[in-house]
């Protein structure tokens, strides 16, 4: 096994805000690693400590084999970096991007490399396009093709489909897959679940800690939690008034049906005795991806206030 990210407790603060604490990874090289938390959590700012781009107050590690304070410059040569504002010139064709990229990296086989790019990520018949006419994909595209042109060992993907219609986010994960099986490690911060899911692990932070890790399906067997799924006309709006009971830590409506997740089946049952009558329908459900992630929002807000 070699690891792409091997890091240990990392910490940052901005003023008297700690906003990443203690933080320790490793990531496997050739994996996909889903960073998932609420907004101001610290994924960015974890990210950008993983490969040099900002220095952590304490902590070490290495990422691609090279210390994370004293070698950020060759870490820095060797990743790829898409923020979820594209930094793409729009008054360029997308061949021209491509160009510029390529001389401001001062990278050889220029004109291969944009080739290649062009048709890897089906850009070609576009390249004569400027960069202000393309649509949201489009632009997405361009900017991984930007993001990979030197070839990088690690991309970070910061909410890269942030506004991007669900077929180009389908095809651009096809494409970070594609990649990921060349061998380039990819860590990517989103707040879709499906997305989540087609990560190789999520790493769950909240209040700048790590509080869950592993697979989809581990970190969802691993928070243990009981799930039943109410159905019938109105339990969507029943929301407000169970949440709160004794044995219920969560409560959320998907579609016109409500989730009521807790971690002690009988108090949840308990809970929920009152509407356990017609028009209502419980039924106990696999907890999805979503129900485990309101649930450690829940606790983690918790044990911080
Ligand atoms: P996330 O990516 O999970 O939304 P961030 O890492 O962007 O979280 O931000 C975590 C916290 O750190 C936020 O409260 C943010 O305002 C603060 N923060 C991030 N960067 C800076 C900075 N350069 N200076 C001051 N505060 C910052």
């Amino acid at each position: 096994m070699t690891l792409a990210i091997d890091v240990f407790g990392l910490n940052k603060s901005f003023g008297d805000k700690h906003v990443v604490q203690d933080f320790s990874i490793q990531v496997e090289r050739g994996r996909i690693c889903g960073f998932l938390g609420p907004n101001g959590s610290g994924k960015t700012t974890t990210l950008r400590m993983l490969c040099g781009l900002l220095t952590p107050d304490s902590g070490r590690g290495e990422c691609l084999g090279f210390d994370i304070l004293a070698k950020a410059a060759e870490i820095k040569a060797r990743t790829g970096y898409m923020t979820q504002k594209f930094s793409l010139y729009e008054d360029l064709t997308i061949a021209e991007n491509l160009q510029f990229t390529a001389r401001v990296h001062g990278l050889d086989r220029r004109r291969a490399r944009v080739e290649d790019a062009l048709h890897r990520l089906g850009l070609a018949e576009r390249r004569g396009q400027l960069a202000s006419a393309l649509s949201g994909g489009w632009k997405q595209r361009l900017a991984l093709a930007s993001a990979t042109l030197h070839e990088p060992e690690l991309l970070l993907l910061d909410e890269p489909t942030a506004g991007v219609d669900p077929q180009a986010r389908r095809s651009f994960w096809d494409e970070i897959h594609a990649l990921s099986a060349r061998g380039l490690t990819v860590l990517v911060s989103t707040h879709y679940m499906d997305e989540a899911e087609r990560c190789h692990e999520i790493a769950y932070i909240s209040y700048g800690r790590l509080i869950a890790r592993g697979t989809a399906a581990e970190v969802v067997a691993r928070a243990q939690i009981v799930t039943l799924r109410g159905e019938g006309p109105g339990v969507d709006r029943l929301g407000a008034e169970i949440d709160g009971r004794p044995g219920v830590d969560s409560v959320a409506p998907f579609g016109a049906a409500l989730h009521v997740s807790g971690v002690d089946r009988t108090a949840l049952n308990a809970a929920l005795e009152p509407w356990k009558r017609a028009p209502f329908r419980w039924t106990e459900m696999d907890p999805t991806l979503e129900d485990v992630f309101i649930k450690l929002m829940k606790t983690s807000q918790d044990n911080f206030h």
